[in-house]
């Protein structure tokens, strides 16, 4: 059994349909994909229909943009009720945010001397409700501003650079319970990536897994090999389910292969053993 428990499609910043990701899962070996897209659950009904006719399982699932101490965290969300109403309030307050913020961020590349307009970024955008950065960089790359999402990431996009814009993230220690609340179960992402490591430490996943957190996603390609041991030893002391992932998002990231981390199936079993029916 294959299991990738986390990756975006054009519902979010992914380059590739929902349906295509299935496809792509299946033709990669995969028997188990998530579709965790940022704030949305909009292509879970297109990725349910791929995985049924590629006879793979979908997990349906969204990446949610939280805050803690300060920082941003992103919490994985698996199996909620699409439909509970605090959950999709909450969510669409993250969604508004990031539409929000897509003017602001382009008034200040063109204040910066960048010609770049909100058409430009609808145009990558589409079809997904999650406008983010990825699709600024897109606009950017096509402008022949910058070569790819990496650099405009490197040069422009981050805190700090010429068009760094903050936006609403839901606080993580409200939003672990409403999840479940929903009927799902959370997982942190990444959660000693980019830097999180410092707030993240065994004190603060201990009180998470009070909160009803159920795991953390310790084989991801921003853990290097010792994170990855440290975290293992952690979710063992701590009784959290272990989770490993691409976090694929198309062409839009590199490195990020389907399937290039995977997660053990006793431990996706345990996960799936704490969604409340
Ligand atoms: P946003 O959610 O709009 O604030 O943008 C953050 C998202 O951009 C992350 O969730 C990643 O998917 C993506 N991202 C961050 N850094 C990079 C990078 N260096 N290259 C490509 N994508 C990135
Ligand atoms: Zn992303
Ligand atoms: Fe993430
Ligand atoms: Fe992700």
């Amino acid at each position: 059994m294959r299991i990738d428990l986390h990756t975006h499609s054009s519902a979010s910043d992914g380059t590739d349909t929902p349906g295509d990701l299935v496809r792509e899962a299946a033709a990669a070996g995969l028997d188990v994909v998530a579709l965790t897209d940022h704030d949305a659950m909009s292509g879970w009904d297109e990725a349910q229909q791929a995985a049924d006719e590629a006879g793979i399982t979908l997990v349906p699932g969204l990446e949610i943009s939280t805050r803690f101490h300060h920082r941003g965290v992103h919490l994985l969300g698996y199996l909620p009720d699409p439909t509970h109403p605090p959950l999709v309030r909450e969510l669409d307050r993250i969604l508004e945010g990031r539409t929000a913020r897509t003017p602001a961020i382009v008034a200040a590349l063109r204040g910066h001397g960048i010609d770049i307009s909100e058409d430009d970024v609808r145009r990558e955008s589409g079809g997904s409700v999650a406008a983010g950065r990825p699709h600024v960089a897109d606009a950017l790359v096509r402008r022949g501003v910058v070569a790819d999402r990496t650099e405009a990431f490197a040069t422009l996009l981050s805190p700090g650079q010429p068009g760094y814009v903050n936006r609403y993230a839901s606080a993580l220690e409200e939003m672990i319970p409403l999840v479940a609340a929903a009927g799902g179960v959370t997982v942190l992402a990444h959660p000693w990536g980019r830097g999180s490591r410092s707030v993240l430490d065994a004190g603060a996943l201990a009180a998470l897994k009070d909160l009803g957190l159920a795991g953390i996603e310790v084989d991801h390609q921003d853990h290097s090999p010792v994170d990855r041991a440290e975290l293992r030893a952690l979710a063992r002391d701590l009784d959290l389910v272990v989770t490993g992932s691409s976090d694929h998002h198309g062409l839009g990231k590199v490195d990020h292969d389907l399937g290039v981390n995977t997660t053990d199936p006793e431990q996706y079993e345990r996960l799936l053993s704490l969604v409340r029916p």
